[in-house]
């Protein structure tokens, strides 16, 4: 009999998530029945989606929503083998039973000496979504000017990357001094630290006195609608995140955006990366490949600890990571 861990969500959030909304229970398992496997959490991934995502999809009670690396510890599922590493859907838990269809296999190829943890992150959904939302929204050409914020991090850090691969310019914003250290060593043209600039308007226009033709937004609120007056005509910003508004109670006003979305035509989309499910394994091979050449650096902020997963939580959306966020159990 194995005893599992797992954090549930007790309190909705209200603004900004605390640790008391969080409780820790023990489940116990049941023995396998045919076609099930036991797997063992061995990295978890905390994401900014879980905030919106709480309230939308969760019940008081539920088991926090999320992924793993797991390695297959039991398995009476002939597809599966004991000691393989799958990425689970299965929420905040350091043990769970899995009939195998929700579970992924990491690609094959998968080197040996390259951290697993790298599939909850670059080689992961989120360097998925830099990559389809860069080539499918943005549209991105070489020789275009392409700007990110949250640029730092999981996402963001992929994008200003896979945009530099294609041949374009990448101006990026981020949270510390330290973090735009990051991005210069990273080969972004122009980072800045949105927080200490005297005006967002005055730097992005000293980054890019021309303008951006493709505009990659992880933060929404006030930080686009001032970017989006600094579009270049036919411009195209793929709506990826609106981490500004997650934690808002009361809802942000504007200013509008209309005005210069009509003058310079402005294409606008919002994605989910989910898209393009059938183009996964393209998707994770390229980025795979450019891991592997060293065209693409990964970063992760690792908490030590299954206990502490709702502070990693916490401290991600607070802007303490560079890179991707995740609990090493
Ligand atoms: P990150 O690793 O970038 O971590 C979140 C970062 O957001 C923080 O480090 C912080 O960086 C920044 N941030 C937090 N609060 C604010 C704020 N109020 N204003 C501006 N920046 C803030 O997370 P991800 O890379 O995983 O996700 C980035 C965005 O992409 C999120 O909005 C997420 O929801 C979205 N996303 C969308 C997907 C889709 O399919 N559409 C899939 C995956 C992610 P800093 O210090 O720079 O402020």
């Amino acid at each position: 009999m194995v005893t599992a861990k797992a954090w549930v969500l007790k309190k909705h959030f209200e603004g900004f998530p605390k640790t008391s909304d969080f409780d820790l229970k023990k489940i116990e398992l049941p023995d396998l029945k045919d076609g099930q496997l036991l797997l063992e959490s061995v990295f978890l991934s905390v994401d900014p989606y879980m905030r919106p995502y709480s309230r939308r999809d969760m019940k008081e009670g539920d088991i926090m929503i999320g992924t793993q690396v797991a390695r297959i510890v039991e398995s009476k599922n002939p597809a599966f083998t004991v000691g393989a590493f799958v990425v689970g859907r299965s929420g905040w838990r350091t043990h769970f039973i899995s009939d195998g269809k929700d579970l992924e296999l990491l690609p094959s190829s998968w080197p040996e000496s390259l951290p697993k943890s790298l599939a909850l992150g670059t080689v992961g959904m989120p360097g998925l979504t830099a990559y389809f939302g860069l080539m499918e929204v943005c549209k991105m050409k070489p020789g275009e000017t392409v700007l990110v914020n949250a640029a730092a991090g999981a996402v963001g850090s992929v994008v200003g990357q896979l945009a530099k691969i294609s041949g374009c310019k990448v101006v990026g914003c981020a949270g510390s001094d330290e973090k735009v250290a990051y991005l210069k060593k990273l080969g972004f043209d122009e980072a800045f630290n949105y927080k200490t600039v005297p005006s967002l308007d005055e730097a992005l226009r000293k980054a890019s006195p021309d303008g951006y033709d493709c505009f990659f937004d992880n933060v929404g609120g006030e930080f686009a609608s001032i970017a989006i007056n600094q579009m270049k005509k036919y411009g195209r910003i793929a709506v990826c995140g609106a981490i500004s508004q997650y934690n808002d109670s009361v809802p942000q006003k504007g200013p509008y955006i209309q005005i210069p979305v009509i003058f310079k035509e402005l294409q606008i989309e919002g994605f989910m990366v989910f898209r393009w499910n059938n183009r996964r394994e393209e998707g994770l091979k390229a980025l795979l490949k450019w891991v592997m050449e060293g065209k693409v650096k990964c970063h992760e902020q690792v908490t030590e600890g299954f206990e502490n997963m709702p502070m990693a939580f916490i401290g991600m959306l607070k802007g303490e990571n560079i890179g991707k966020a995740i609990v090493k159990v």
